[in-house]
């Protein structure tokens, strides 16, 4: 595939959104609309654009461990748009003064054979509604996280999701812990 330039972002030492590289513009445009352009979220603390508790969390723990080992971690993740299955990879590195740089690369791109349509709901109360992965993509049926073709009974069916993290993740967080 092509290498295109990594996105990137830089974060101070108060997680504050200081930086943006790369094809950010039109990456950001084509997934979640203008309201996430450069020029809008600079200076913003990225927890300003982190939807669910668990996300939140996860990404914290990861920050907290570069900051202070000062060593670079490197997690896959997925960044589907209702036709592309997208593998992405995002590498999190420590700078000067407790900066941080992230940079998410896409691994490989496939297109789906029917598309699929996610919908994410703000109210993290709301249980009646889907727990969507954020690193996995995967959404929980019943007791089993699954893709969301799979999860999607109807094509062309809208699946309304809240942002979570599913064990298989969380447990991949603690290792990272566990490894440094
Ligand atoms: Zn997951």
């Amino acid at each position: 595939m092509v290498a295109a330039p990594a996105i990137r972002y830089d974060l101070d030492d108060q997680d504050r959104i200081v930086a943006l590289g790369g094809p950010w513009d039109s990456f950001a445009l084509e997934n979640d609309g203008p309201q996430v352009q450069s020029d809008l979220i600079r200076g913003r603390p990225i927890w300003s654009f982190v939807t669910g508790e668990l996300t939140r969390m996860w990404l914290q723990t990861v920050f907290q461990l570069v900051r202070s080992q000062k060593q670079p971690i490197t997690r896959p993740y997925r960044c589907d748009s209702p036709h592309l299955r997208r593998f992405m990879q995002m590498r999190i590195q420590s700078g000067p003064a407790g900066k941080l740089s992230i940079y998410h690369d896409i691994l490989r791109i496939e297109q789906r054979s029917q598309p699929v349509y996610i919908h994410y709901e703000l109210d993290e109360q709301e249980i009646s509604f889907r727990a969507r992965c954020s690193f996995c993509n995967r959404v929980k049926q019943g007791q089993h996280w699954m893709e969301p073709d799979a999860a999607n009974a109807h094509p062309e069916r809208t699946i309304t999701v809240t942002s979570s993290v599913c064990p298989d993740c969380q447990g991949d967080l603690q290792q990272i812990g566990a490894g440094l």
